[in-house]
């Protein structure tokens, strides 16, 4: 089995992993932190002075490790909403980030995935501990059916990370309540790899306040009107080991000819610039997800972006270069565990995940 944890070093992410190694069910858990271990980390995460200034994925494998030593531990340095969606493909998603557009990038991935995924949230001040958890069918309720305007307003913030920044607000929280959360988190996820999805906290929210000492469980509905109108799964198909040497032209080969294609999370742009010295390249380039930098500028120290009248997020499958429906995908600049996606108007849409999944 596949884990992966979003938000895996901090307040929640680092009490959790101890109980991910100690489940003794997983092969694989896959680890997605962006940040580093800063001083003030030691008042509510799970590590000792010498792990300061190291980044927190892989202070995490490293303890993941000395727990369940046969374990393959995957660590991404990054930001969720730049990892490969493919990534994503597990048994269940961990979710303790601190943001929420990490969030709504989690929850849109594993409706598309068809993975069930257990998220969790502390509020210090007010001694508030959250756990959900998403089931993957299409009635099953998701994150956002919940979401309103207020939302989708406050999408920007992130939490406890900058003491500098303004705009963050601080939690500031004490172990204890991160600690719970991460072992609501760990029993929900043994409930859930055991197959007993009775009694998993699918569509329902529970909440703990320690301040008062009460316990809240509410359900959320699913929502005909959420942003994500389509809740169901998207079928998958592996494009093996050999991806490196596949082309777009074998995957189109056979097809009708109106079909669109598009690499989800990522555009097609036609023209790169140089914000710095102008310079322009033309042709047809792949956008990174949550970048602007598609690559370095060949003749300054700056880097070529495609302006958003030259992004698409598909292209008719007409509409490519012969010369770039013959290039290996990899030289195009497809990752592993990025998906291709074909739809048209005649028959059901196509996904291809790239590469080795588990
Ligand atoms: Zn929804
Ligand atoms: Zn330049």
């Amino acid at each position: 089995m596949r884990a992966v944890v979003v938000g895996a070093g901090g307040n929640v992410g680092s009490h959790l992993i101890p109980h991910l190694a100690r489940m003794g069910r997983f092969e694989t858990v896959a680890l997605i932190d962006p940040d580093r271990y800063e001083e003030k980390n030691l008042r509510s995460q799970e590590i000792v002075p010498d792990e300061i200034g190291r980044p927190k994925v892989l202070v995490q494998a490293g303890r993941l490790r000395r727990i369940a030593p046969d374990l393959r531990v995957e660590a991404h340095q990054t930001f969720v909403e730049r990892v490969a969606p493919g990534a994503l493909l597990a048994d269940v998603i961990l979710s303790c980030p601190d943001s929420r557009a990490a969030r709504q990038h989690v929850n849109e991935w594993a409706r598309r995935l068809g993975v069930p995924w257990i998220d969790a949230g502390i509020e210090a001040d007010r001694l508030l501990v959250r756990v959900d958890a998403y089931g993957t069918g299409p009635d099953d309720p998701c994150l956002e059916c919940g979401w309103d305007e207020r939302h989708y307003a406050s999408l920007e913030q992130r939490y406890a990370c900058d003491p500098d920044d303004p705009r963050a607000p601080a939690t500031n929280a004490p172990s204890g309540l991160g600690a719970l959360a991460a072992a609501l988190m760990a029993v929900e996820c043994e409930k859930l790899i055991e197959g007993r999805n009775e009694e998993v906290l699918f569509g329902r929210e529970l909440l703990l306040d320690l301040l008062h000492h009460r316990q809240y469980v509410t359900a959320t509905r699913r929502n005909p009107d959420c942003r994500l109108m389509d809740h169901a799964a998207w079928p998958l198909t592996l494009l093996d080991g050999s991806s490196r040497r596949r082309t777009l032209r074998d995957l189109l080969a056979g097809g009708p000819p109106e079909r669109r294609v598009s690499i989800p999370g990522r555009d097609f742009a036609r023209l790169l610039r140089c914000g710095g010295c102008g310079h322009e390249e033309h042709g047809l380039f792949l956008t990174l997800p949550g970048r602007e930098s598609v690559r370095d500028c060949p003749r300054c120290a700056g880097s070529l972006v495609a302006a958003g009248f030259d992004r698409t997020p598909e292209i008719a499958a007409s509409a490519i270069p012969r010369e770039w429906a013959e290039t290996p995908l990899d030289r195009l600049g497809v990752r592993p565990g990025d998906l291709i996606r074909l739809t048209g108007e005649t028959e059901k849409p196509t996904t291809w995940v790239v590469g080795e999944l588990r």
